[in-house]
């Protein structure tokens, strides 16, 4: 009896490892056929989107991919380097480019703020002055509220020609950014590609945000593809100067004071770029 009920135990066991090596291969194969479609869809999507660029291109930087924000503060650059006092920026060609314009406000501040296109021209004004006060050739994409064509397309011919015939030692564009989560804040900058000119400026410039702002949940300079940055061979970023959708970093960027620390910390990630790079 003993040898039977063994017996009975083991075919019983063996029955259940059949039937839950069924359901795992079933778990599997439906879990293979959901990852294919997925993907399939992921690449679908941009096929469907066409190759020339999109919309997509003219709008901010703010998707989920802009999201990981921690990151330590000076990621790159010693502390001895942070301090670039004595960075001589003479004679450096450099544009200054104010996101949006016209009838293109970029983002819009709930209640009764400032659209992006305003608070981008006046962190842009004060960031030329201070490095016109350097001694810097500053030039600006746009100096008044208009857009530079009558459609974004013409806006973006028009800024990317002054990039193309400036011959300029960088390009820095200046735009807020919003997202769907009112926490999210901080400022951050992008480039265009790893290995890219680019990158070196952007991280210069990020650290030297996270650094003289004392931001408490520091970004990092992401890669991100943006049809104003691909122009020229200067390096290029663009600087997201914070969450206008953060109601607290919102309000700060409509404020001289917040504007003029904006200004002079990016105006010194230009500088430690130059100290390190150039
Ligand atoms: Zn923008």
């Amino acid at each position: 009896m003993g040898g039977r009920k063994s017996e009975n135990g083991n075919g019983n066991k063996k029955s259940k490892e059949i039937t839950v090596t069924f359901k795992v291969k079933d778990v599997i194969l439906i879990a293979a056929i959901a990852a294919a479609v997925i993907f399939f869809l992921l690449w679908l999507v941009p096929q469907l989107g066409g190759e020339g660029q999109t919309e997509d291109d003219l709008e901010d930087p703010a998707t989920e991919e802009s999201q990981p924000a921690a990151a330590p503060t000076v990621l790159d650059f010693s502390a001895e380097d942070m301090d670039v006092s004595g960075v001589d920026i003479a004679g450096k060609k450099i544009i200054i480019d104010a996101g949006h314009g016209g009838d293109d406000p970029g983002s819009i501040v709930a209640a009764s703020g400032k659209t992006e296109k305003e608070i981008n021209l006046e962190i842009a004004q004060k960031l030329q002055a201070i490095l016109e006060e350097g001694g810097a050739d500053v030039i600006m994409t746009r100096e008044t509220d208009a857009a530079l064509g009558p459609t974004k397309e013409e806006d973006f011919v028009a800024r990317e020609k002054i990039i193309a015939t400036s011959n300029a030692d960088m390009f820095v564009s200046i735009h807020q950014n919003e997202y769907e989560n009112a926490e999210a804040n901080g400022p951050q900058t992008f480039f265009v590609a790893q290995g890219s000119v680019g990158k070196r400026l952007a991280v210069a410039i990020m650290d030297m945000l996270n650094y003289e702002l004392a931001i408490d949940t520091p970004r990092m300079a992401i890669p991100a593809a943006y049809r104003i940055l691909k122009t020229g061979s200067q390096p290029s970023c663009t600087v997201e100067c914070g969450f206008l959708s953060n109601p607290e970093e919102g309000a700060a960027l409509q404020t001289d004071e917040y504007q003029q620390e904006m200004a002079q910390a990016i105006a010194d990630g230009i500088k430690l770029y130059v100290k390190r790079f150039e």
